[in-house]
């Protein structure tokens, strides 16, 4: 099933995506907001919601005005820094890295930080290209899990029991400040850094395991690599995050990001006002977003 919360009149509302008839079908009656709805999973709600994209009168897709499929709240985005080898690599290479080197060669320990929830922006709102704060404005395209059911100490045998869902996420990065700081937070954090959607593809849909990711500025491709080449697999992630913090419904985790980022270029290709950057994750969306002044 594809959830998508979207402008309804001025508030947001969330809807099932008929994909045969390419239709939004609202179902904020029974969901009262994504997150509520995430909590209240049950295989019945699940039916009764695929009875309604199937059978309800749904608004065209392309006159609904889609928002970011989850609002996280006040709780951060879990990320993972250098999750593919190539990608480590080049940034490694790149002098933007100011973190530990050893991700890259073999450590058993992901790279993990955090992302603001207010950083979160739709598909097709603008990313501000902050030019008073950063020169070295870059994408990267990352398949991001959405958890369902929360737990602590979540063994990656039952890792899989505990997704949601899938989406895509644009892990907009300031790479001066993110070198200029040490810290990541600042430099992955402002306003408008985390394009996310266009929908949420629940877990039964697609095996994330073996993805494609892809990322394209003004139409020319930049980044192409698959999920089954992440260092650490999702169970992992889900496995090492859980270990001492509880996961809540709703919370989600970036998987990391493969090569091709402007960073990795020489000389670099960052972002100006004006790009147009399209992220994709293989059966589970297409999310574009302008790079605009501001
Ligand atoms: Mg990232």
């Amino acid at each position: 099933m594809r959830l998508v919360r979207y402008d309804r009149g001025g508030t947001a509302s969330v809807g099932v995506l008929d994909p045969q008839a390419n239709t939004v079908v609202d179902v904020e009656p029974e969901s009262a907001g994504m997150d509520a709805l995430i909590r209240a999973w049950s295989p019945d709600l699940a039916e009764r919601l695929s009875q309604a994209a199937r059978g309800g009168a749904g608004t065209p897709l392309d006159q609904v005005r889609l928002l970011a499929p989850c609002q996280p709240g006040s709780r951060e985005i879990f990320c993972v820094g250098k999750n593919y080898l190539e990608h480590a690599a080049e940034f490694e290479r790149s002098g933007y890295d100011s973190g530990p080197a050893q991700a890259s060669a073999g450590s058993p320990y992901p790279v993990i930080f955090t992302k603001a929830a207010s950083s979160v922006i739709g598909p097709n709102d603008g990313i501000p290209n902050h030019a008073d704060l950063t020169s070295a404005l870059d994408y990267e395209a990352e398949l991001a899990v959405v958890v369902g059911l929360g737990g602590r100490l979540i063994a990656k045998a039952d890792a899989w029991e505990h997704v949601f869902g899938y989406t895509v996420l644009n892990d907009v990065t300031a790479r001066d400040l993110q070198r200029n700081h040490q810290q990541w937070f600042l430099g992955k954090s402002l306003d408008g850094f985390c394009p996310l959607g266009p929908c949420l593809v629940t877990r039964d849909e697609v095996d994330a395991s073996q993805l494609a990711v892809r990322a394209w500025v003004n139409g020319e491709l930049r980044q192409s690599a698959n999920t089954a080449d992440l260092i650490f697999d999702i169970p992992t992630l889900i496995a090492t995050i859980s270990a001492g913090i509880t996961l809540e419904p709703g919370d989600i985790i970036a998987t990391g990001t493969p090569s091709g980022v402007g960073a990795g270029f020489d000389p670099p290709r960052f972002l100006r006002a004006g790009d147009v950057v399209t992220v994709e994750v293989e059966r589970v969306g297409r999310l574009s977003n302008p790079v605009v002044a501001g």
